[in-house]
């Protein structure tokens, strides 16, 4: 499978369509999750073309892959999560019930999170 570049994060890195910014480096864009599943609801992704975790870390920079595992934590801490935690996920193909196919984390905080699966 290769990379979607009409897919919607693609479109949200290239300024076609908005988001509400949390974060950005060279590396990462933070955003706010349209549909928020949870009181803090953010998405890390980064700016280079990666499908999923796999594809990122078969072919990322070390770089990159430092960047993006930075960022996870600094946009939690922006989000006010520092103290009480959060959970950090990331979906990948069809079993894990990835939608988007471009890399991204998903940062979920601001309350109980609660099950780990359901
Ligand atoms: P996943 O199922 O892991 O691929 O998650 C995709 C996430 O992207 C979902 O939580 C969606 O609500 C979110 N999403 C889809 N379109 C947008 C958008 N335009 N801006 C922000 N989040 C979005």
């Amino acid at each position: 499978m290769s990379y979607d570049k009409n897919n919607i994060f693609a479109k949200i890195l290239r300024g076609e369509i908005p988001c509400k910014k949390v974060y950005e480096n060279d590396h990462v864009l933070a955003f706010h999750d349209i549909n928020p599943q949870k009181k803090v609801h953010v998405l890390v992704i980064p700016k280079g073309e990666y499908i999923d975790l796999n594809d990122f870390n078969s072919k990322a920079s070390d770089k990159e892959i430092v960047e993006l595992n930075k960022a996870v934590t600094h946009v939690a801490n922006l989000v006010g999560a520092k103290d009480k935690g959060f959970r950090a996920l990331t979906n990948i193909g069809s079993d894990g019930g990835q939608e988007v196919p471009h890399l991204h984390f998903h940062i979920f905080a601001g309350e109980k999170i609660g099950k780990m699966v359901s």
